[in-house]
C-alpha cells in the first residue's frame, strides 16, 4: 500500500476522506442498510451517528471543492496528474511542488503534541490556554528562522500541559466539519421537541457529547480554532463558538491574498512585532485567525451578540457583500491555471461544481450545505461503504489506462488503483529530487 496524503479521519477513525484521491471511506458503515437509514423518516441513535460521520466527511469534499483555497489545491492535484500523463518534463515542476505542499502541511500531526491523555473530568476542571510560537523545519532539516508557527498551548487547573496543536489548514477543516456535525444533531434534536421529557434527556446528552469531543486532548486539531473563539471573545457557548469559528475558517479559506497587510496587528502581538510581521508576510492562516479575534474582542464585548460585519470591519476589511464579490472573482481566476491534459474535462466538472457551491454556502459557510443538497446537484464524492470488497486483481491496468487517455468515467476500483499508481509514481519523483 502506497504512502496517503492528506488523509481527513474522522474523530472516532471510522471513517476518512482522501483529498487526493477525493474518496470518502465508510468502513464501518453497509452501504444498503445505510443508505435504507438515511432515507427514513426516524432518526434513531445509529442514523444520527451515520449521518453525522457522512456529513463529515462530505464537508471535507465541500471545503476542498468550494473555497479558494481548496479549489487552488484541487487544480494543483489535477495539473501534476496531468503533467504526469502529458509526460511533459518541463512541466514535472508541478509534482514537485504537490508532494511539497502535502508534507508540508502535514505539519500540524507532526507539530501537534499530546502531553496528557485523560479524559476530561467536568467543567470545573476547565483546561486554560495560552498563545505560543515557534519555528518551523525547513527541507534541509534545519529552524527556518523565516518560517514561524503558531501555536495553542491547552494546560490542566494545575498548570501542567495537555496539549500544543497548530492553527493549520487542518484545524480550519476539522472545525467546519465539526460545525457541520453540531448542526446537524441540533437540527435533529428540534425534531424531538413534541416529546418534552425526551427532548430533554437528549438535550442534555448532546450538551454532554460536545463537551467530551471538546475537551478530548487528543482531538484538539478539531477544536483548537473553537476554543480561540471562547477563550478570546469569552464566550461559553460551545454552539456559538463553533459557528464563528466556522465562518472565520472558511473565510480564511478564501480570503483574497492581498489582506493579509491591510489587517492591523493587535496590540496583543505587541511584545513580539516582529514575529507577527513575519506571520503577516508569510501569508500565516494561523496566525491571522487569532488576529482578527483579537481586534473583534473590544467590540464583542461591548455589543454581547456577534456580528460578521463588526468583526471584519474591526479589522479593517470590506463588507460580506464586497467581499462575496472578491472572492467570486478570485475564485473565477483559477480557471486560467487548468492545464489540458487527459484529466482536463474531470476537473472542469469539479471546477463548476465548486464555484456553484461557493455562491450557494458564501465565502463565511453561512449557508450549511448537507448531502440532501449535493445529491440535488449530483456532485458528490465516490463513497467506500464497509461492505464494498475492492476486487483490485481483476482491474486491467492497461484498459484503465486507456479509459483515462480516452476520458472514459472510471469505477471507484478503476479510480482506486490509478490514484495508487499516480501516487506511487509522485512517490519516485520526490525521491529523486531529495524532497
Ligand atoms: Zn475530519
Amino acid at each position: 500500500m502506497n504512502e496517503k496524503y492528506e488523509i481527513f479521519p474522522n474523530i472516532s477513525s471510522v471513517a476518512y476522506y482522501s483529498s487526493f484521491g477525493q474518496y470518502i471511506c465508510l468502513s464501518k458503515y453497509n452501504e444498503k442498510e445505510s443508505l435504507d437509514k438515511l432515507r427514513s423518516v426516524s432518526k434513531d441513535d445509529f442514523t444520527i451517528e451515520l449521518l453525522s460521520t457522512l456529513n463529515h466527511e462530505l464537508q471535507h469534499w465541500i471545503d476542498h471543492t468550494s473555497t479558494v483555497w481548496g479549489l487552488e489545491n484541487t487544480i494543483k492535484i489535477y495539473n501534476a496528474i496531468n503533467s504526469k500523463l502529458n509526460n511533459k518534463e518541463s512541466d514535472f515542476w508541478r509534482i514537485a511542488s504537490l508532494m511539497k505542499d502535502y508534507k508540508q502541511s502535514s505539519y500540524s500531526e507532526y507539530y501537534h503534541v499530546v502531553h496528557n491523555k485523560t479524559p476530561f473530568s467536568g467543567l470545573e476542571n476547565r483546561w486554560s490556554w495560552n498563545i505560543s510560537m515557534g519555528l518551523k523545519f525547513d527541507h534541509d532539516g534545519c529552524v527556518h528562522p523565516n518560517n514561524p508557527i503558531i501555536f495553542v498551548r491547552f494546560n490542566d487547573k494545575k498548570g501542567e500541559p495537555i496539549s500544543r496543536t497548530p492553527i493549520s489548514i487542518h484545524s480550519f477543516l476539522e472545525t467546519n466539519s465539526m460545525y457541520k456535525e453540531l448542526v446537524l444533531k441540533a437540527k435533529i434534536l428540534q425534531t424531538k421537541k413534541n416529546d418534552i421529557v425526551e427532548y430533554h434527556i437528549k438535550q442534555k446528552e448532546f450538551l454532554k457529547d460536545n463537551l467530551r469531543w471538546i475537551y478530548n486532548p487528543e482531538l484538539t486539531v478539531y477544536s483548537v480554532n473553537s476554543h480561540a473563539v471562547s477563550n478570546i471573545l469569552g464566550i461559553s457557548d460551545i454552539s456559538l463558538s463553533m459557528e464563528i469559528a466556522s465562518q472565520l475558517s472558511t473565510f480564511i479559506l478564501n480570503m483574497p491574498p492581498d489582506f493579509y497587510d491591510k489587517i492591523p496587528i493587535n496590540k496583543y502581538f505587541n511584545s513580539f512585532k516582529e514575529r507577527a510581521l513575519l506571520f503577516v508576510s508569510q501569508k500565516d492562516k494561523g496566525f491571522i485567525f487569532l488576529n482578527i479575534l483579537y481586534n473583534y474582542k473590544d467590540s464583542f464585548t461591548r455589543i454581547g451578540k456577534f456580528d460578521l460585519e463588526n468583526l471584519l470591519k474591526d479589522s479593517g476589511l470590506p463588507t460580506t457583500l464586497e467581499i462575496e464579490t472578491l472572492v467570486k472573482i478570485n475564485a473565477e481566476k483559477l480557471y486560467s491555471q487548468i492545464i489540458n491534459g487527459p484529466l482536463r474535462n474531470k476537473l472542469e466538472i469539479i471546477y463548476h461544481n465548486g464555484i456553484r457551491l461557493l455562491e450557494k454556502r458564501g465565502s463565511f459557510n453561512q449557508n450549511v450545505v448537507d448531502f440532501e443538497y449535493l445529491q440535488s446537484i449530483n456532485f458528490y464524492p465516490f463513497i467506500l461503504w464497509g461492505d464494498k470488497f475492492l476486487d483490485l486483481d481483476s482491474i486491467d491496468n492497461d484498459l484503465v489506462m486507456h479509459k483515462i487517455r480516452n476520458q472514459i468515467d472510471l469505477n471507484f476500483e478503476e479510480w482506486y488503483i490509478f490514484e495508487e499508481y499516480i501516487l506511487k509514481q509522485f512517490g519516485i519523483f520526490s525521491n529523486i529530487c531529495g524532497i
